[in-house]
Formats: structure tokens, C-alpha cells, sequence
């Protein structure tokens, strides 16, 4: 049945569609389909929805996770375009469907009632819909380090594949805990020679690393970060706490877990996650909870904007499959 799903959605008809970017009433009472969220995951949902004419209502609180960027790189198609004109042409997109209605806001509650769901608004409006698509996304965590979140999404970054080559061969700084250390170094080693590590927990790293490290030519520091050092806003150093400076060009982090998200109603609909956190789903985003679908950040490793419109595509589809089988049958 998913593959007659993924084909009916590569089949797509013609369709319709009323977007008021900034609008923050709510036309209908009733919808299909309920997003929360409205980024890369939740605008392409919304895209899948459209065409197969479902009455979708959008919401999107208005932060999405790569705001401080001005670059959305590995891209094809669209490479290096700034992150809110890829969010404009997106919602153009979606002007001709007119079943898919967005509006600017938050969702603070969702209850199950029955088969179908109750969302609350920021606003006070209430909604029912039949399903549910989560695109809610997850909230950025940067280590503690004085002056770092002035440089977040410019020379501060935490992808070696949306900012790395940007930095090529140029004195990257890499603060990165132990558990990631071993995963991310060789990654980076590509890009550039001429790599720093700041691991304060580094007696976890095996000594295997450690050799690698050293026959790598790549310096391994242990001592805390106390801060970042600019000029003319231009980052030039990492201070430690011991006052040595160390040159650099850029910085990239290494995750912090726990994994955080932007909203709670993955817990507050007892949704199952898997061990990292992210909420467990289904090749077509249905979670543990029939009619709940979930897309990008909040499910998957995959943090990127093309994997993040991809889960979502795959959720849209995956609550039109179920939708039209429901009614059909
Ligand atoms: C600094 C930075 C740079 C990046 N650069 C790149 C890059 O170059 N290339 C790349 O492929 N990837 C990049 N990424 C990763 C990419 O941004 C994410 O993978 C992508 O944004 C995930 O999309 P999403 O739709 O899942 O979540 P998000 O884009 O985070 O969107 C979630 C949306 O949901 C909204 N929301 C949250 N709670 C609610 C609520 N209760 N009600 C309504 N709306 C809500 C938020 O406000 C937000 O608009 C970057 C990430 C960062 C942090």
C-alpha cells in the first residue's frame, strides 16, 4: 500500500491554493491535514498535500533552524541561495494550491479526540483536523563559550557539509566532545590540513585516535575555552582559559545531546523515539501514533535542508495514502 502511495504522489493533478505570508487568522475550523511548522520538512509536506488537493493548514512560528545563515549549501539546484529566499520561492510554490492555507503562529496544544486531533493556537483559535504532520524542528545548542553565538552560521558552524568548503584549507578550530571527535576529525581533514581539536573530555578518545591525531599533524587541546576573540567582527581567535590564544579561520561544533526540540508535543503525545531522540517513524513518516507523521530535523540524523524536504515530502504522501484509503474504503 506505501508503494501505490509513492507513486499516486509522483502522479500528482492539478490543484489550487490561498497563502498570506504574515497571515495569522485562521480561515477554517476544520482541516484535513494540520503541519506544524512550516520550513524545508513542513512546506514540502504541504507541497504533497497540495496536489492531491487536501485541505492542509500550515503553521509556522517563524524560526527555522538555519536563520543565522546566510547560505543553504549542498543544495542542487538552488546551491549557496540565502535560506529565506529559498523559504520565499517555496511558499510561491505553493500560491496555485489553494487547499493549503499558511498562517504565521505558534501551535501550543494538540490533543488525540477520537480518530481526529484538537490544536490550539498561540492566538486562541482552535482547530480539528484528521491528521497531524510534526515539522516542528529542533533547537540549536552551541558549548558554552563566550562570544560564539555573534559568529553562530558565519565562521561558527556545526556541518562539515553545508559550511566546510568555505573554509577550505584555511586553520579550522574543531570543539568537539570526545563521543563525536572520532566520527567528525577524519571528515574534516579533506577540507583542511591545517585543523585544531578542543576536546576538554579527551580522555575517553582511544589511544588509536590519539595516534592518528598526531600522525594527522592535527594539535589536540585540552584546556577549557573561556572565549572567542573578533575584529571588526571577524573572528580571529580562541581564547583559553589558561589566556593562550590560538588562531582561527573558523570553528566547527560538535553536536550536544540531549537532542532538544522546538516543541513538546512528540512527548506530550507519548510518541515513541529512538535512542538519539529523534522521533521514530516509518519510511513515510508515520510515527508510533496512527495519523501522526513526522518530518525533518525531529526524525531524522539527516540534518540538511534537501533531507529535511524529502522526509517531508515522503509525510505528505504518507497522510494522502492514508487519508484517500480511509475515505475510499
Ligand atoms: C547555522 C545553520 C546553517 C545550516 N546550513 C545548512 C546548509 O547550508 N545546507 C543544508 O542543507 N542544511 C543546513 N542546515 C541544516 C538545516 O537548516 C536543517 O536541517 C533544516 O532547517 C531542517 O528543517 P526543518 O523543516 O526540519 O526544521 P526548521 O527549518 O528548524 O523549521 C522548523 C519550523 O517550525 C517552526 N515551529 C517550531 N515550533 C512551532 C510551533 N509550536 N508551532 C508552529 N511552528 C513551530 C519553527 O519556528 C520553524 O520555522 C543548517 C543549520 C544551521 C543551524
Amino acid at each position: 500500500m506505501k508503494l501505490i502511495v509513492l507513486f499516486t504522489l509522483m502522479l500528482g493533478c492539478q490543484l489550487s491554493s490561498s497563502i498570506k505570508k504574515g497571515n495569522m487568522i485562521v480561515k477554517n475550523k476544520k482541516y484535513d491535514v494540520l503541519v506544524i511548522g512550516g520550513s524545508h520538512a513542513g512546506l514540502s509536506a504541504a507541497m504533497a498535500l497540495g496536489r492531491l488537493r487536501r485541505s492542509t493548514l500550515v503553521v509556522d512560528a517563524g524560526k527555522p533552524r538555519n536563520q543565522a545563515s546566510e547560505h543553504a549549501n549542498n543544495l542542487i539546484g538552488m546551491d549557496g541561495i540565502h535560506p529565506d529566499i529559498w523559504r520565499d520561492k517555496a511558499r510561491a510554490d505553493l500560491k496555485k494550491y489553494k487547499t493549503i492555507e499558511i498562517v504565521s503562529g505558534k501551535v501550543i496544544d494538540v490533543q488525540k479526540i477520537g480518530d481526529s486531533f484538537k490544536a490550539q493556537l498561540e492566538n486562541g483559535q482552535e482547530v480539528q483536523v484528521r491528521k497531524l504532520i510534526l515539522a516542528y524542528g529542533i533547537k540549536n545548542k552551541l558549548p558554552d563559550i563566550e562570544g560564539i553565538w555573534e559568529h553562530w552560521g558565519k565562521s561558527v558552524f556545526h556541518c562539515p557539509y553545508c559550511h566546510g568548503f568555505e573554509f577550505r584549507d584555511q586553520r579550522i578550530g574543531m570543539v568537539i566532545g570526545a563521543n563525536f571527535a572520532e566520527h567528525m576529525v577524519p571528515m574534516m581533514i579533506n577540507i583542511s590540513k591545517d585543523l585544531v581539536l578542543f576536546t576538554e573530555d579527551a580522555d575517553t578518545l582511544s589511544n588509536e585516535f590519539r595516534d592518528n591525531l598526531k600522525r594527522n599533524k592535527i594539535k589536540l587541546i585540552t584546556t577549557k575555552i573561556s572565549s572567542l576573540e573578533s575584529e571588526e567582527s571577524e573572528l580571529k581567535y580562541i581564547v583559553l582559559e589558561n589566556g593562550e590564544k590560538i588562531p582561527v579561520k573558523g570553528i566547527i561544533v560538535g553536536p550536544i545531546m540531549p537532542l532538544e526540540m522546538n516543541a513538546n508535543f512528540a512527548d506530550e503525545l507519548n510518541l515513541e523515539k529512538d535512542e538519539m531522540g529523534f522521533i521514530k517513524a516509518d519510511m513515510l513518516g508515520e510515527t508510533s501514533m496512527q495519523g501522526v507523521f513526522a518530518a525533518g530535523d525531529i526524525m531524522t540524523m539527516q540534518h540538511s535542508v534537501l533531507g529535511a524536504a524529502a522526509t517531508g515530502q515522503m509525510a505528505g504522501a504518507g497522510v494522502v495514502g492514508q487519508l484517500s484509503q480511509e475515505e475510499f474504503n
